[in-house]
């Protein structure tokens, strides 16, 4: 018996997930281990204890143990704003004419806009049960930075934010929400570390990226008694965290019978894409199911689709353990594109294994058309979209296209990672037809990549 789809799908608090699913305990070929870059070894535990809070590296490390409880603690968190629900985009079907179902799971439900809330509150719980004092963290376009913010606040820690400079200036609103739970955001390259000062005289100017305010974070946690580094994406705990997107899209599809054809997500560092696809995935690696996965990136930072896969730095001070992913080198400096949550020149290392494998696809796509389908689906949906989300939302509706074109009625479904209320200055470009579509060259991306770390050494 077929039921009729609502516009939301809710599930029930006691339907949410009480264990995150680590995908990796399915995978044949595991994610290539973090190793340390003086060694050349795999890091141990040991090594990364002084970095991370211990909980968390456990998590880090462990491949093996497929499902792993949620504390109740964080489950309450969860609730407040939790379980995200999954619209049926009933009024973008009827916009764009396609037979094609179309689903999204909207993340951007709480203060921060976005699913970076999902890791957030696990890692300050991590940090806090471990007695630290706080915790030093790197933000792009400012979302992870505000999640974190919030997370500290529930559970009384110090925050301290390393915010990339064009993000910055371009969203003083954002550094200011984060002021207001209590954080102390630093625009980086700062001049607070060694390695802002050194990143400062070799490149003038620079308006920052994710790797440069990661350097600066890790070397403020290691030099404060009583201080963690945590970061938003990339490790495989904050993807581990983020499968309850995917477990909660699971759930609400199983419960009307939906099974996807094609699910998508925009990829920044992959933890968004991790947490929606993983159950899926999972079901892929066991045999039990099919689906096509569709990873969405900006042509400006393009990792997945013109990155090489090879061990890297996951900074550009070259502080951090060396992870083998799609990179286009710890040097490389993305155009100040409007998607500052997609400007990471690496991407998770079980995200790229798993596109190594050729379990998942990568597309990449342009800045302009990427505002072009958000500003339709702002329109048709509603829910004003994250400039990262907007990327998904291109290639959920191009897809949508193709099955007007051919008459198929495949189910899609995508992640709509946050609200764009703090971007507003990128959709004042869009709307003034000032936006540039900016590409890296060949010889760009070479550059960067010539100076990729060299193992055999
Ligand atoms: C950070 C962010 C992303 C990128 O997420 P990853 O998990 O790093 O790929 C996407 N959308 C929004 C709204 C974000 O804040």
């Amino acid at each position: 018996m077929t039921r009729e789809i609502p516009y939301k799908i809710y599930l029930e608090e006691n339907e949410m997930p009480k264990q995150w699913y680590n995908v990796r305990a399915d995978m044949k070929n595991k994610p290539a281990p973090i190793l340390n870059p003086g060694t050349g070894q795999p890091v141990s535990l040991e090594d990364i204890m002084p970095v991370f809070c211990e909980e968390l590296a456990k998590q880090e490390l462990d491949e093996t143990t497929p499902y792993i409880d949620i504390p109740e603690e964080i489950r309450d968190f969860y609730k407040m704003y939790r379980p995200s629900p999954l619209v049926r985009a009933y009024c973008l079907e009827k916009a764009l004419d396609t037979p094609a179902k179309i689903y999204y799971k909207f993340e951007g439900n709480n203060t921060s806009g976005s699913h970076k809330l999902n890791s957030a509150i696990a890692q300050a719980y991590y940090a806090k049960k471990q007695g630290l004092k706080g915790v030093t963290t790197e933000t792009g376009a400012g979302q992870w930075g505000t999640a974190l913010s919030m997370a500290c606040a529930y559970f009384d820690l110090d925050c301290q934010v390393y915010m990339v400079k064009c993000s910055y200036e371009q969203k003083p609103f954002r550094r200011e929400v984060m002021r207001t739970y209590g954080a102390a955001v630093t625009p980086s390259p700062s001049m607070n570390t060694n390695i802002g000062k050194k990143i400062n005289a070799d490149f003038p100017g620079t308006t920052g990226s994710l790797g440069c305010a990661i350097s600066e974070a890790v070397e403020a946690a290691v030099s404060q008694e009583g201080y963690r580094y945590v970061l938003g994406s990339v490790l495989s705990q904050v993807l581990l965290h983020q499968t309850v997107i995917g477990l909660e899209t699971k759930t609400a599809m199983d419960k009307y019978g939906i099974k996807p054809d094609i699910i998508i997500g925009c990829a920044g560092g992959g933890s968004n894409l991790g947490g929606l696809i993983s159950p899926f995935v999972g079901e892929k690696l066991r045999g039990e199911a099919d689906y096509r996965i569709i990873a969405v990136e900006p042509a400006s930072c393009p990792s997945l689709t013109r990155g090489k896969y090879a061990y890297d730095f996951c900074d550009t001070g070259r502080v951090t353990p060396l992870a083998k992913m799609y990179t286009l080198g710890s040097n490389f400096m993305p155009s100040a594109s409007h998607a500052g949550g997609l400007r990471y020149h690496g991407m998770s290392s079980i995200v790229s294994q798993l596109y190594a494998d050729g379990l998942i696809e990568a597309t990449s796509v342009e800045q302009t058309a990427v505002f072009e389908a958000g500003t339709m689906f702002a329109r048709t949906e509603g829910i004003l979209p994250a400039p990262e989300s907007n990327h998904a939302v291109r290639v959920a509706i191009d897809e949508a296209l193709k099955c007007k074109e051919t008459g198929e009625e495949k189910t899609i479904v995508f992640g709509l990672t946050g609200t764009g209320y703090f971007d507003m200055v990128a959709y004042q470009k869009y709307n003034d037809g000032e936006m540039v579509d900016y590409i890296p060259s060949d010889e760009d991306i070479a550059k960067s990549l010539a100076e990729l770390p060299n193992l055999e050494s």
